[in-house]
């Protein structure tokens, strides 16, 4: 299920400019699934770097616990951004936002002036 949302754009400051974001919410059984992708991907590493000397005794642990922690990541996530546009507060560039995972507030960093821009949704 994708849906466009309104938001409004801010650099820490009080200007704000609108944009909308298409995003897809996702579901109990999508997190359950990006969730267990991200698991498999990590523990995969993990495994495949048992083989490596020397410096598996770092990387197994390491991959072990990204494991856990992107799942973790996946499972709070809200949904996915798949496309947006909005304008920068300060200086009027167009962004594109791209695809990502749904965390408010999103940013994205302006392409002209470097600043951070946020993205918040628009209480209707
Ligand atoms: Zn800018």
């Amino acid at each position: 299920m994708t849906e466009k949302i309104s938001i409004e754009s801010n650099v820490m400051d009080e200007r704000r400019t609108s944009g909308e974001l298409e995003i897809k919410i996702f579901n109990q059984s999508d997190k359950t699934r990006t969730a267990l992708k991200k698991l498999a991907l990590w523990w995969g590493l993990s495994l495949i770097s048992v083989l490596l000397p020397v410096v598996h005794f770092v990387l197994v642990p390491l991959f072990f616990f990204l494991g856990f922690f992107f799942a973790w990541k996946g499972f709070k996530s809200e949904g996915q951004v798949l496309d947006g546009k909005t304008t920068c507060p300060h200086c009027g560039n167009n962004i594109k936002v791209g695809k990502g995972e749904l965390n408010w507030p999103v940013t994205e960093i302006c392409q002209s002036c470097a600043r951070v821009v946020r993205m918040e949704k628009k209480e209707a």
